[in-house]
């Protein structure tokens, strides 16, 4: 099986953005020229990198790839008009004003779907799994517990820190959670796929012994299915969901079993705004015995911060027509009646900054990226208005 990450074609880049953006040092770049090398060892697929190949990032970086192997194993799948069930991860479920996700149900049940269930579906359910779980382990007198619905923390702690895994949950997983509820409603032999923003489920789920799932597949991915099979998502008809009799709107987050926890005497350490290099240091640091206290409670650590903000985001965000984008904004400020041109400007800011912070965050749905975006934008005086009017609607 291959690892998530490759890297090739990779020479004389004149800005190398993956220079410093691995926490492990699994990145390799020696220059100028720029070239980079990747030892699979070190490398934990969280992804970061990954962020860097938007085909209309500012200077494309031509040498990192995601690799083809959980594509080519579902092409084939499709090809061989084999049975599917398909769990859609909480990606565009978040942005659901912008991109129509009962087309992409369409989508997969022209590709042989007979299940299509969406895995926010079961995010409230493991959630109280996970908070059971923790009072039992930590009640039988175990110091800390660490939250593993994130494939990244998981492999992170599974490779780099085998001691620790045993304090990982053992609850299943959102995405685990949804591929067995996925399975049991599908016939045998039904190949199980997700398909979401995480490359780091793919190493997840080729290393598990009995992973419920058969492959992972990001939404640029899906994009190039959709594309050879000559699938235009916005010409589909729309289609309902399977209903699996639960519903939950809040995509797994860091801290939102902590918040459950509050008020039964839990102590719970939040990761959500680490860096991943700062998530590496502070799992470093716990391995090492160097922290001033050792950790306690529940550690609740996501790399992305939301599920919503993973590396295999990015085409949702670079494919969201720009008419959703300019919808979104209306609709959010709905006083704000743009000049024509105007709504480009404001378009082509937010993602310019998108490229600038190096993070694929959805500004619709980003508070800080928000405010930044008031605090920064000085040239078009339109865009700060807008920016200001943004940041007073989400701070409400
Ligand atoms: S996926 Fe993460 S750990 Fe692997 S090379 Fe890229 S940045 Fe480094
Ligand atoms: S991996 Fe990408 S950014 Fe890094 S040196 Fe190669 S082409 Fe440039």
């Amino acid at each position: 099986m291959a690892h998530p990450i490759e890297v090739y074609q990779c020479a004389n880049c004149k800005f190398p953005q993956c220079k410093d953006i691995c926490p492990t040092d699994a990145l390799a770049v020696d220059g100028p020229p720029w070239r980079a090398t990747l030892s699979a060892q070190e490398c934990f697929a969280c992804g970061q990198c990954a962020r860097l190949i938007s085909p209309d990032a500012p200077h494309h970086c031509t040498g990192i790839h995601v690799s083809e192997d959980h594509l080519k194993r579902v092409t084939e799948w499709i090809k061989q008009r084999r049975d599917l069930a398909v769990i859609i991860g909480p990606g565009l479920e978040s942005c659901s004003d912008w991109v129509d996700l009962s087309r992409i149900s369409t989508a997969w049940r022209r590709l042989g779907a007979i299940v299509v269930i969406r895995a926010i579906d079961l995010a409230g359910h493991v959630r109280t799994e996970i908070v059971r779980e923790v009072k039992v382990r930590l009640k039988k007198g175990e110091p800390f517990v660490i939250d593993s619905r994130c494939g990244a923390i998981r492999n992170l702690v599974e490779n780099f820190y085998p001691k620790l895994s045993s304090h990982l949950i053992k609850t299943d997983s959102t995405l685990f959670a949804a591929a067995r509820k996925a399975r049991s409603l599908a016939p045998e032999g039904c190949r199980v796929l997700f398909l979401g923003p995480c490359t780091a489920y793919k190493r997840v789920v080729d290393e598990a012994t009995s992973a419920p799932v058969d492959a992972v597949l990001t939404w640029s991915e899906f994009e190039t299915i959709c594309a050879r099979q000559g699938i235009t998502l916005s010409k589909l008809p729309q289609s309902e969901f399977d209903d699996i009799g639960m519903q939950c709107r809040e995509a797994p987050i860091a801290g939102d079993v902590a918040s459950e926890l509050r008020g039964v005497n839990i102590t719970t350490e939040v990761c959500g705004e680490y860096t991943p290099a700062q998530m590496v240091s502070y799992f470093d640091a716990i391995h090492l015995r160097e922290l001033p206290q050792e950790p306690s409670g529940f550690i609740s650590p996501f790399l992305c911060g939301d599920c919503y903000r993973g590396p295999g985001i990015y085409a949702a965000w670079r494919s969201c027509r720009k008419e959703d984008a300019f919808s979104w904004i209306r609709k959010t400020i709905p006083a704000y009646l743009p000049a024509d041109g105007e709504l480009d400007v404001v378009y082509e800011r937010l993602n310019n900054l998108e490229e600038a912070q190096g993070s694929m965050r959805y500004p619709a749905l980003c508070k800080e990226f928000i405010a930044d975006l008031a605090n920064t934008i000085t040239v078009a005086p339109v865009v700060s208005q807008v920016a200001g009017a943004l940041l007073s609607v989400l701070l409400l």
